[in-house]
């Protein structure tokens, strides 16, 4: 089979939802190709031969100009300058400076910043605090490959997120490192003994950070601390680990083909090595499979 169109990041979805003794909610995930905004259906069957092919062409995610750089996942440099979806305080949601009256776009805002955030505990490649939209779940996780994930804490803006994050960064890494998710799965954590001894530590600084937002006007819906969340648990298809990591690059090698070993998070993992698709948005690839 053969498609050919522009790359996106794979759509991942949870398949066989169960609940376990512990109320854990357990379930596997399932990927699937996105080109041209549309999921095509190449089968990801493990242990089968893909090839990806680069054609040379990237298209810009947000204005569709040709672009001959790859900026920030997939715009061109124009739209990565002026774009909110290319700003800094997406990356540092604490730098959120909305309320300075210098945000990019008004509309994007609106539709992203201003709405509920959620504060998690996940474990990728080990314990790591993070925050998404409401509405992210579980997207947000399964792109980052955690296989246990907790909401914490629920509040109305990013930029609160990001404070409540910067301050539980004190304590628990906000990063995964890729290669070490890719070598293995985390050991096990008691997600909820870690989210109550973590609210207490920082009992006081919630309370302080609390004060601070309710005088302003992204405190809409306040700050929740969600107690009664249970954690839910990803499995990935992943038949073997690389003992030895080698990054496919389509920059320099423009066609790769290898045996399907796995997929974690935006990564494949082919017997030759591992390639992030999400890294390759807005290139023009055709995608094959026997
Ligand atoms: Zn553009």
């Amino acid at each position: 089979m053969e498609y050919q169109g522009i790359c996106h990041k794979m759509h991942a979805g949870l398949q066989d939802v169960s609940v376990t003794d512990q109320q854990t909610h357990k379930a596997n995930v399932e990927y699937k190709f996105i080109l041209d905004r549309t999921k095509i259906d190449l089968p990801f069957v493990l242990g089968q031969e893909i090839e990806l092919e680069w054609s040379g062409n990237i298209y810009c995610v947000s204005c569709g100009q040709k672009t001959p750089k790859s900026y920030s996942q997939g715009h061109c440099f124009k739209c990565f300058k002026t774009k909110a979806s290319c700003d800094m305080c997406i990356m540092k949601p604490e730098t959120c400076h909305y309320h300075l009256g210098t945000c990019r776009e008004e509309q994007f805002a609106q539709e992203v910043c201003f709405q509920p955030h959620i504060v998690y505990l996940a474990n990728s490649s080990a314990l790591k605090v993070g925050i998404t939209r409401l509405g992210q779940m579980p997207t947000r996780w399964l792109d980052q490959g955690a296989t246990q994930a907790l909401p914490i804490m629920q509040v109305g803006s990013r930029r609160l997120s990001g404070q409540l994050e910067v301050m539980f960064g004190a304590e628990v890494a906000d990063k995964t490192d890729w290669r070490k998710l890719l070598k293995g799965e985390a050991p096990p954590l008691d997600l909820i003994t870690v989210r109550d001894q973590l609210l207490d530590d920082f009992a006081p600084q919630i309370a302080m950070i609390r004060d601070e937002f309710s005088m302003s006007l992204d405190f809409n819906e306040g700050l929740e601390i969600l107690e009664h969340e249970r954690p839910r648990e990803f499995i990935y298809p992943v038949a073997a680990y690389p003992e030895k990591i080698k990054s496919h690059n389509l920059d320099k090698t423009p066609k790769i083909r290898g045996k399907l070993q796995g997929i974690k998070g935006q990564y494949l993992i082919l017997d030759n090595g591992v390639i992030n698709i999400r890294k390759y948005t807005g290139y023009e690839l055709c995608i094959r499979s026997e």
